[in-house]
């Protein structure tokens, strides 16, 4: 089978140094296996997107030499097929509606380690005087295993880690974890390499293959990068965008990251022969296998 791998960014802001790494580290185990490299835009979330976000997400990665094959897969034109799967899964029994806000979720569920546990409220009916704002899967008390090719074996119980998890939010669009199911499986991923910030989502990813009859790809979590407070690099966190103007010094810095130890004639090299050296030295099992790496 042949490879075929992805990038699949949200457009909350330009790119900067966490997701510049998440995409060299993807393109490079693509490239290794003479694979296809394929652009996801993940915007679902217009409330958290910036107008124009996605449009210089794309300059960005062009500016570093990026190809990608295929076109460019945008998920807010794809809630067609999201709604066909949401009624199969329905037509299954998979699914119901819940009528809770974020407070009753609250005042209801237990703390676990991933967060507030769904208590399962809603899956005998709506009560009374309630009406539906999202639709959550109905998980089972197994535990779903997988080999991370970077953070090694995870386990994690769905019933009791997670609970019900929404497949459609409240706001009327497929959540994040449907989407993405949906969208891998279409576009023939055979390996995932992402942020290990969705690490401890992976396996309601996985509940949702097996559920679907999709096949199951590889998966290689790369530590995020985390500033001074241990917070991710992100918008919300005020991380810097990358200087295009400075391209090579950058993406010498995303190796860095990912420990491939470029040499240090590289840093006067241009992105093109920059390029040339990690391709030929890409080793995934080089990257740390630790969540997360300090800016
Ligand atoms: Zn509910």
């Amino acid at each position: 089978m042949s490879y075929i791998g992805r990038f699949a960014p949200s457009p909350t802001g330009p790119l900067h140094m966490g997701s510049l790494v998440a995409a060299v580290a993807s393109y490079l185990q693509a490239k290794s296996h003479q694979g296809k490299w394929l652009l996801r835009i993940e915007d679902l979330d217009p409330p958290r997107e910036i107008k124009g976000a996605a449009d210089n997400i794309i300059r960005t990665l062009e500016q570093f030499g990026f190809e990608w094959d295929d076109e460019i897969c945008y998920q807010s034109k794809r809630s067609e097929l999201y709604e066909e799967i949401l009624q199969q899964l329905n037509v299954q029994g998979h699914i119901y509606s819940c009528a809770c806000s974020r407070t009753d979720i609250h005042a209801t569920g237990s703390m676990t380690a991933f967060g507030v546990r769904y208590a399962g409220t809603c899956r005998a009916g709506i009560a009374r005087g309630k009406s539906a704002r999202s639709i959550r899967l109905m998980v089972t008390d197994t535990s779903i295993f997988f080999a991370d090719k970077i953070q090694g074996n995870y386990q994690q119980n769905l019933h009791q880690d997670i609970g019900d998890f929404v497949v459609r939010r409240a706001d009327g669009q497929t959540a994040y974890q449907l989407a993405v199911v949906i969208d891998d499986a279409a576009q023939g991923i055979t390996e995932i390499v992402r942020g290990s910030d969705l690490l401890d989502s992976t396996p309601r990813q996985i509940f949702l293959q097996q559920l679907l009859d999709y096949t199951t790809p590889q998966y290689a979590h790369i530590p995020v990068i985390v500033n001074r407070q241990g917070e991710k690099l992100s918008k919300q966190t005020r991380a810097t965008a990358i200087d295009t103007d400075s391209a090579g010094a950058a993406l010498v810095h995303a190796l860095c990251y990912l420990q491939q130890q470029p040499p240090r004639s590289l840093r006067h090299a241009t992105v093109g022969e920059i390029w040339d050296w990690a391709r030929e030295h890409w080793q995934l099992q080089h990257v740390a296998r630790q969540r997360m790496i300090k800016a």
